[in-house]
């Protein structure tokens, strides 16, 4: 008798990836399943993207529907969940909410299979709700299921607490630091963030992430700069920025065009944190390394002049 095939769930290496990969591996292999996950970044991924996209998508979509159409066919499932709210005024970018539905509709035709959850506390649909779901949904009885989702969970709290403690180290360390505020999914990003990253430390500059925070306190000291902020991405980043400036030499806004939420939330911080330098950078699918390249050797001009170091 043929054995019975293991699925294989894929997960596009954009958006949310950059925030739940490890409870999403966890999870699926603690129920036994395989997972396969798409290359890194690259121009061929974002030009698919792109053709598959409509103009007014944000860089960020573009690359996300560049790495689906890179593990069609490649998987049993592809994993996108909705993300709409964490609670109250802790809601997410719509691009969010409309990603299940909006991937399907482009992807119509293929025959690929998605798998789905939906948080959205606001809604009574909270994360272990949602992973149960989604676990029963593959056919696994619920104890299987809470077990699983209870080692992930836990895996990814130790994982994300270590990547926090790394983090508060290198405020720490001499000579010149910037802080990158940036979603995850841009900063991390092999094709475009990264390039960031990599010029600062080829210059001797320290990058910091903004996005990796005690989440919880950053939130919480987010109102020091903003009351009204909504988007939870944002506020974490906000918070962070709030409990790090005194830390760093200067702070880079990084952002993917056009994206809604940075433009409202990266014009607030340019008028509102006055106490370091702050470059606002933002990246589109025709960005040449040159130009941004160009802007930051001038930054950390400006930093070293401030600091006497020019
Ligand atoms: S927050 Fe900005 S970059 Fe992220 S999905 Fe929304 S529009 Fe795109």
């Amino acid at each position: 008798m043929e054995a019975k095939k293991t699925p294989v769930v894929g997960l596009p290496r954009a958006m949310l990836y950059y925030r739940y990969r490890t409870l999403w591996h966890a999870f699926f292999e603690e129920l036994g399943m395989k997972t396969v996950v798409s290359g890194p970044t690259d121009r061929e991924i974002l030009d698919r993207g792109t053709a598959l996209a409509i103009d007014e998508a944000c860089l960020s979509l573009k690359i996300f529907l560049g790495h689906v159409a890179a593990l069609e066919g490649k998987c049993d499932y592809i994993l996108i969940p909705r993300v709409s709210s964490f609670g109250r005024h802790r809601n997410m970018c719509t691009r969010f909410e409309a990603l299940p539905d909006l991937t399907k509709n482009v992807f119509r035709e293929s025959g690929q299979k998605f798998l789905t959850y939906d948080i959205d506390v606001l809604q009574k649909k909270d994360e272990p709700a949602a992973f149960l779901a989604l676990g029963q949904a593959l056919g696994f009885p619920v104890r299987t299921v809470r077990r699983a989702y209870k080692a992930a969970k836990k895996a990814e709290q130790s994982q994300y607490k270590a990547r926090v403690r790394e983090q508060e180290l290198l405020y720490k360390k001499d000579g010149l630091k910037i802080l990158i505020a940036a979603h995850s999914y841009v900063v991390e990003d092999p094709y475009i963030g990264k390039t960031v990253t990599s010029y600062l430390k080829k210059a001797g500059v320290t990058p910091v992430r903004a996005d990796i925070v005690d989440r919880k306190a950053a939130v919480e000291c987010s109102v020091q700069i903003s009351h009204t902020c909504k988007w939870e991405f944002s506020r974490e980043i906000v918070g962070s920025i709030a409990m790090h400036c005194d830390k760093v030499n200067g702070i880079i806004l990084l952002s993917a065009f056009p994206c809604g939420p940075d433009s409202m939330v990266n014009e607030l911080l340019a008028r509102r944190v006055k106490r370091v330098p702050i470059l606002n950078l933002v990246l589109d699918s025709q960005t040449g390394t040159a130009g941004v390249e160009t802007r930051l050797e001038s930054f950390i001009d400006i930093i070293r002049f401030k600091e006497g170091q020019l």
